[in-house]
């Protein structure tokens, strides 16, 4: 069997890996696993991208690779032992945007170098400018993204400018006419670059007005386009592992992100087009809270717990960063010993990645069927005697059902509002990711209890068992 033959296979190889590996990661019992298989297929498939004939003699080429290797391979490994769980949807966001950022650099590259068919469409020029049509859109919309989710003060809020949408809708034009123009030129590199630069501006500007409790959604469609982008790099290099690995990302990034908008209540126009974000309209926290909040102490609350036959509890991010599952896990325990029936209430966006709030539950073996979805948990949440918060706000705030002009309007919650008694533990009356105040912890059936979230769960125990 020649060179050739033997890439390609290893390559369809790593390509049934990496479908493998996507099989694996749908189940969290499986998602190690699944990750393990993704990894090996990846360095198979740099393996035989370096027996490839136009490296195989060449120092310099080699000495490239390595380079970049090794710059990559420090800054993931970095990032993989440092970046906290509860950062995981930024790290995402520029791991996108360098997929993007790649396939703009690579398609330039190539398109630098290739001579255009002297007739009829040319397929290299095609996918090239389609590559750094994404690839543009995905690396600028990934940093804003980025800069959303890391809470810079300046990206808090969108950037408000007049007729948002017929702006880009004319430069979604105007790229669509580079597409069309560099096809049919015959230098189409010049067209090339101006492509790019206009749609890092179609990038910025479509991200800008996406914000609060919607940023899941963007990040996934982000995920998906650097997918498309590097398909479209694929059909440049016509590598085959890159066009199978690249339209694997863009469907299931795709996929996710209809689950996300389903799971949310959006449209996915209203998603790349609404204006969100905090509202004129939105009421302020005087008036929201104002004489209104009532706080216990673990002691107090302890006694709330004598007789009750039905406790859901509430995660949400502040869980994850308290590192609170563990003890949440003993309270469970203590509770189900004295014979309350206790389930969890999981909000497909609580913390800050899909599946978040499972994976640390299961992290503290807390069993699977005791995990609810919002369609099982809220009917039966009148029949709950007490409805435990553990750092979530923005997922149980009943703004989302009582007012239109809210950011998250719409969005479905956990109704805890409809429980006998609610007990809120989070630090402080701060607003949660959307960047508004909660009714919730205002209203007459609840209790706050001010504290980080692993020491007051760790305190309800005591105060319980005592
Ligand atoms: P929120 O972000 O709405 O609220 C979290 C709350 O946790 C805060 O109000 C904070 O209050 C509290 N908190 C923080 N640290 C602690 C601590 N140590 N102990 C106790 N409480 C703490 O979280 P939710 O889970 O309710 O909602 C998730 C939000 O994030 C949604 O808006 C969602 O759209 C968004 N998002 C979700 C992503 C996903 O994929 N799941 C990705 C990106 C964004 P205080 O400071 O007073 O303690």
């Amino acid at each position: 069997m020649d060179r050739t033959s033997l890439i390609t296979l290893a390559y369809l190889a790593a390509s049934v890996l990496f479908i493998l590996a996507l099989k694996g990661l749908t189940h969290p019992r499986t998602a190690v696993r699944g990750n393990l298989i993704g990894a090996l297929g990846m360095a198979l498939a740099i393996l035989a991208t370096l027996a490839h004939e136009d490296l195989v003699g060449k120092t310099l080429g080699y000495l490239l690779v390595f380079i970049g290797f090794l710059i990559g391979g420090i800054a993931g490994a970095i990032a993989a032992l440092k970046v906290p769980m509860t950062a995981m949807p930024q790290m995402v966001a520029l791991f996108n945007g360098f997929g993007g950022g790649a396939s703009v650099l690579v398609a330039g590259v190539e398109l630098a170098t290739h001579v255009p068919a002297p007739v009829g469409i040319d397929p290299v020029v095609l996918s090239g400018l389609l590559a750094g049509l994404i690839g543009a859109v995905t690396f600028w919309g990934s940093l804003l993204a980025f800069a959303k989710l890391e809470e810079y003060k300046a990206f808090r809020k969108p950037f408000q400018y007049p007729y948002q949408q017929p702006i880009n809708a004319v430069l979604g034009a105007i790229v669509l006419l580079f597409v069309v123009t560099g096809v049919a030129s015959h230098n189409p590199l010049w067209i090339y670059w101006l492509l790019v630069l206009v749609s890092s501006v179609l990038g910025v500007l479509l991200v800008n007005p996406i914000g609060g409790a919607d940023m899941p959604v963007v990040i996934a469609l982000l995920n998906s386009y650097s997918g498309l982008a590097a398909c479209a790099t694929g059909f440049v290099l016509q590598n085959a592992v890159l066009i199978i690995a690249g339209s694997l990302v863009g469907a299931s990034g795709f996929i996710l992100t209809s689950i996300m908008c389903k799971a949310m209540n959006r449209s996915l126009w209203h998603v790349l087009f609404g204006v969100l974000g905090p509202t004129e309209s939105t009421p302020s926290e005087d008036e929201v809270y104002g004489g209104k909040v009532k706080s216990a102490m673990a002691e107090e609350l302890a006694l709330l717990f004598d007789g009750a036959r039905r406790v859901v509890i509430v995660p949400g991010y502040g869980m994850a960063v308290a590192q609170a599952q563990h003890a949440v896990r003993d309270l469970m325990n203590l509770l189900e010993s004295r014979g309350t029936t206790v389930e969890f209430a999981i909000h497909p966006v609580a913390g800050r990645m899909p599946g978040h709030m499972n994976v640390l539950l299961a992290e503290a073996e807390v069993p699977y069927e005791k995990l609810k979805e919002l369609e099982e948990i809220n009917p039966v949440m009148a029949e709950t005697d007490v409805a435990i918060v553990i750092g979530a706000n923005d997922v149980v705030n009943p703004l989302a059902k009582t007012d239109p002009k809210s950011p998250i309007a719409g969005m479905p919650i956990v109704e805890v509002d409809r429980a006998k008694t609610v007990v809120v533990i989070k630090r402080s009356l701060s607003p949660g990711f959307a960047g508004i105040p909660n009714p919730l912890f205002g209203a007459p059936n609840c209790l706050m209890y001010f504290a980080d979230g692993k020491q007051a769960v760790l305190n309800l125990v005591n105060a319980i068992r005592e």
